[in-house]
């Protein structure tokens, strides 16, 4: 019988998998579960004998029903402005990569991270696209919370002043195309005996796809179960050039989504951040005054985001001119834009990048 990994479950679950399948007594089930959370989350123990509380009976159950594998981190790229970008080999062989960000003081990093193995939505602008034009397969809870952790031990962050101070879930794939996977791997995120990450410390993108679940509207659904920050892949203000570059334009337009992202804001009380990559053909007049209009109608900032033109040659990315003449239109109207300096360029670990030759995707 193939072991439970224990990654793939969040607090609920490892609490009815102990009770279930590990007998253990329901009245001590939480206390169990969250002397493990601790241990594995907390105390980066690497197998079971770590659970010194627990009776050498017990541990030996729980080694024989539940393991901690973890993908491998297969190979690892420096750029000279301090980005990490690693690519991890999968249980079934498969690669996908994660980047750690640092801040300018270079000892605090954000970790982006991705969600599935390629993905279909085929952004003109993003490399992930151009090498992988469907969707492999979703990543595993594990899969997700476990870019974390080996990231972790890479750089030694264990200790309670966290160097890893802010996730986003905008690597390789759409998160609201796995939504349930993405849930588990957040809950441990957040869980105090686990990760311990503050809600206002993750951040959620969309497209706008999968707005739906299971028949219910998973904006609501994700506003309170997740209750992170959302930001919108937005990248054009206009309908009919939002479809030349982001084809999904076409099933959920601008319009059908600023109500669900509205349901979103009025649930969390959070903003949405408006992402927006700076190339030369979105940054015209027409573009911000058409962006000023969405940005009445939702709670939001603005993320301007510098292109990186390896990912794409057909693309020019927008001169610093426009940008800040952009920008300007944004804050003359009254909202919060922000600019991003891309990251990592010289080891393709920058937005929309994520593409490693030597990867592993269809198998
Ligand atoms: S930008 Fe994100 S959603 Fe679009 S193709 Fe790339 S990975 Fe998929």
């Amino acid at each position: 019988m193939e072991k439970q990994n224990f990654y793939d479950l969040n607090f609920d679950q490892l609490k009815n998998f102990l009770t279930n399948k590990v007998e253990v007594d329901s009245s001590k089930a939480k206390m169990r579960a969250q002397q493990m959370f601790n241990a594995v989350y907390k105390k980066n123990i690497k197998n079971f004998d770590g659970l010194t509380t627990f009776s050498l009976e017990l541990r030996e159950k729980i080694k024989k029903l539940i393991s901690l594998e973890k993908p491998k981190i297969v190979d690892v790229q420096k750029s000279k402005d301090g980005t990490i970008k690693f690519l991890l080999e999968l249980k079934d062989k498969r690669n996908v990569e994660t980047v750690l960000i640092p801040d300018k003081s270079q000892s605090r990093y954000t970790i982006c991270l991705s969600v599935s193995v390629g993905c279909y939505l085929s952004c003109e602008f993003c490399a992930t696209a151009q090498i992988s034009k469907n969707l492999v397969r979703n990543l595993t809870p594990g899969e997700i919370i476990c870019q974390i952790i080996l990231s972790k031990n890479y750089i030694d962050d264990w200790s309670t002043q966290k160097k890893i101070t802010n996730q986003v879930l905008m690597g390789e794939g759409s998160p609201f195309l796995n939504l349930d996977n993405v849930k588990v791997a957040i809950d441990n995120s957040k869980n105090k005996d686990g990760l311990e990450y503050g809600r206002t410390r993750i951040t959620v993108s969309t497209v706008g796809v999968g707005i739906k679940k299971n028949d219910k509207d998973a904006i609501e659904w994700a506003a309170k179960e997740l209750d992170v920050y959302l930001a919108w892949s937005l990248h054009s203000s206009i309908p009919k050039h939002r479809s030349e570059i982001m084809p999904i334009n076409d099933k959920y337009s601008i319009d059908s989504l600023i109500p669900q992202l509205k349901k979103y804001y009025d649930q969390t009380k959070l903003p949405i951040f408006i992402e927006w990559i700076c190339l030369e053909e979105n940054m015209t007049d027409k573009h911000a005054k058409e962006l000023v209009k969405i940005m009445k109608k939702v709670p939001s900032k603005l993320n301007l985001i510098e292109f990186n033109p390896l990912a794409n040659k057909d693309f020019k990315p927008a001169s610093q001119e426009n940008i800040d003449k952009f920008s300007k239109t944004i804050q003359d109207n009254g909202f919060l834009s922000l600019f991003r300096r891309s990251r990592g360029r010289d080891i393709n670990a920058s937005c929309g990048s994520l593409a490693n030759k030597k990867a592993i995707r269809n198998g």
